[in-house]
């Protein structure tokens, strides 16, 4: 019986059942947080979290990566929800971040198959490409050497960055000289940042954080 589901079936109700399900995160120990952030299930990731609204978002990019590319590209990740006392000194890794929001991610750095090609509509941004599974022409578009820029081989690829786009999350601009080409965040339903963050933490634990900002 439950053989006669079809393979796109089943990743429907894999993304039904992934998005539901609400984590009280002990660590991170805020009134708000249990109501608003959502595990992302079967997603590697240091902190595999994301509010709601974003890890639906999240998850109708993964399955259209994996129905149209045959890859799931989105099930590791290096980052997503980032403590909101996180504090570093790296180059390029901004205090103020949506990560801390649970409205970013950060795609794999090293993943087989992904090329990153200049976005010639938007100067300093670039695009992730996928190479998929399969090269008989069902899955993705062809690039050629010219339009994959002479980075990659040529062949069929999914442009992971349109889907992004589609689904209306950003890129970021170059920090300092890191291009931070694998950062999205989703900012649908907060004006800014001090919002985004009022949405998951109190008003006294932000200004002890980020004093003069809250
Ligand atoms: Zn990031």
């Amino acid at each position: 019986m439950l053989a006669r589901i079809k393979p796109k079936a089943w990743l429907v109700l894999l993304a039904v059942a992934v998005v539901v399900s609400i984590v009280p995160l002990s660590s991170l120990a805020q009134p708000n947080q249990a109501r608003v952030l959502v595990a992302l299930r079967n997603v590697k990731a240091p902190y595999p979290q994301l509010i709601r609204t974003a890890a639906a978002s999240f998850y109708r990019i993964r399955i259209t990566i994996i129905n149209q590319c045959g890859r799931d590209y989105l099930g590791k990740l290096d980052e997503a929800l980032r403590p909101v006392d996180y504090v570093t000194s790296k180059a390029g890794v901004a205090n103020k971040s949506w990560h801390k929001a649970g409205r970013a991610i950060d795609v794999k750095q090293t993943y087989p198959g992904v090329v990153i090609v200049k976005d010639l509509k938007q100067k300093g941004l670039q695009r992730v490409l996928l190479r998929c599974a399969k090269q008989d022409a069902s899955q993705g578009q062809w690039y050629g050497p010219k339009r994959i820029q002479q980075r990659g081989k040529q062949g069929y690829y999914l442009d992971v960055t349109a889907l992004f786009l589609n689904e209306g999350w950003n890129r970021i601009p170059p920090q300092g000289k890191v291009s931070e080409w694998w950062h999205y965040e989703y900012r649908h339903g907060a004006r800014n940042w001090p919002e985004a963050m009022r949405q998951l933490y109190s008003v006294r634990v932000l200004r002890r954080l980020y004093p003069g900002s809250f």
